[in-house]
């Protein structure tokens, strides 16, 4: 029988992510969500909390923490505010290219800033023209002497607005298709950068996300990670690390609808008693009790998997595809307890549906997810 009880450290880390979540992301979700507000004073705050560059190594000043560890901490943020989180983890999926591709002088040059001071960055795969198949994306990288020149545009690219630093994925020659895929590091300040406008979302309101433009951006050779053509397997390796704390982001936010939905439904009455003693609410909350915890050990094998030193796509990929899922059904049965109140704005339900959604689309939508596992579970039965 696996032992999932946490370590004293463990419990000190999401005990100091649930009371940052509590007082200090929470208070401010609705309103960020209402005007679409970028709160960088909360990210700012969680940087000097040590709540952000979770993967980085603590030999660049990072936090250096396991797998488990992010999504202990992730899954309590989440309960603060979906969109915020997502904010907050960013740069753990632009910085974690550089991690693992990275020799060890970039890893040096790159990583300690964002350790030493508040910055932010940004993970640009995601073409207007498709993200699912990342293997065809379009941007170019030509090689003039000892640079690369690199023209396209990236989408949904998160933080982009207010990032110092991004890592790129371009082709050096569209018909090699993923073999092409070389990755970049881009300062923002390099000329012919352009981040678009921010994006108005459906939900996570509090993250900001848009297009970035590069017209003729000169990058040293020195800035590529890794080789040429390395690319892909760097953003799929990075994806498999990043997609399991996903998995943890979307339980907090079912764990948050069941809180609501429960406490709600032992103050609500309706036939002369609490609607928690109708027999249909009860079922309702034992199944979303029952994702969720479900979601949880998913996650957390998926992370334990990763830890071991595993690649873990077919975890990752179960962990992040059923926690999400689960999430949407959770919020959709508390706005179903809350009745016409969790249809309205100012009850904190309906938000968490709407947040609950992107964990299904990105960082590889759900059907990428369910190709990935049947892939995997096919191999096994062939
Ligand atoms: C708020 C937000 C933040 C994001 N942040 C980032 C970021 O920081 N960096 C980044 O690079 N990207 C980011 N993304 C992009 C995200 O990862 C992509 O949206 C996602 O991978 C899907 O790509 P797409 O939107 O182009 O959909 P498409 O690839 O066009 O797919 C459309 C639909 O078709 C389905 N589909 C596609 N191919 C298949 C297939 N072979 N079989 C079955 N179904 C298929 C998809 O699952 C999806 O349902 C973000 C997106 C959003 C919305």
């Amino acid at each position: 029988m696996p032992d999932f009880s946490l370590t004293p450290e463990q419990e000190s880390l999401r005990d100091l992510a649930r009371k940052f979540a509590r007082t200090e992301m929470a208070p401010h979700a609705a309103e960020c969500d209402k005007a679409g507000r970028f709160p960088e004073e909360i990210y700012r705050r969680g940087w000097e909390l040590g709540l952000m560059n979770l993967n980085v190594p603590t030999e660049y000043g990072g936090s250096g923490l396991s797998v488990m560890d992010q999504c202990l901490i992730v899954e309590e943020l989440a309960q603060g505010c979906g969109g915020m989180t997502t904010s907050i983890i960013a740069n753990c999926l632009a910085l974690e290219p550089i991690i693992l591709g990275g020799t060890a002088e970039q890893r040096a040059q790159w990583l300690t800033p964002f350790c030493a001071e508040y910055h932010l960055a940004s993970f640009c795969l995601t073409e207007p023209g498709g993200g699912s198949d990342a293997g065809a994306l379009k941007t170019r990288a030509r090689k003039e002497g000892d640079h690369y020149v690199l023209d396209g545009e990236k989408c949904f690219i998160t933080n982009a607005p207010h990032a110092s630093l991004y890592t790129v994925f371009a082709t050096i020659d569209p018909q090699l298709g993923h073999k092409g895929i070389t990755a970049f590091i881009v300062p923002r300040d390099t000329p012919g950068v352009a981040p678009g406008k921010d994006e108005d979302k459906m939900g996570h309101r509090a993250s900001s996300t848009s297009t970035v433009h590069f017209e003729g951006v000169r990058v040293p050779v020195a800035n590529r990670l890794g080789a040429e053509g390395e690319g892909f397997l760097m953003a799929m390796r990075t994806l498999d690390q990043t997609r399991t704390p996903i998995g943890a982001l979307a339980t907090g936010i079912g764990q948050a609808a069941l809180d609501h939905a429960a406490k709600y439904a032992l103050g609500r009455r309706s036939f002369g008693k609490p609607i928690a003693e109708h027999q249909a609410i009860q079922i309702k909350l034992a199944n979303m009790v029952q994702s969720i915890r479900a979601a949880r050990l998913l996650t957390w094998q998926a992370a334990v998997t990763i830890d071991r030193g595993e690649r873990g796509s077919l975890e990752s990929a179960i962990a992040k595809c059923y926690a999400s899922d689960a999430a949407m059904h959770v919020a959709d049965d508390a706005i179903q307890i809350f009745g016409g109140y969790g249809y309205m704005k100012e009850y904190p339900v309906e938000k968490l549906l709407r947040d609950a959604k992107l964990t299904q689309i990105y960082e590889g939508a759900n059907e990428i997810q369910r190709i990935v596992i049947s892939k995997e579970l096919l191999r096994a039965y062939a």
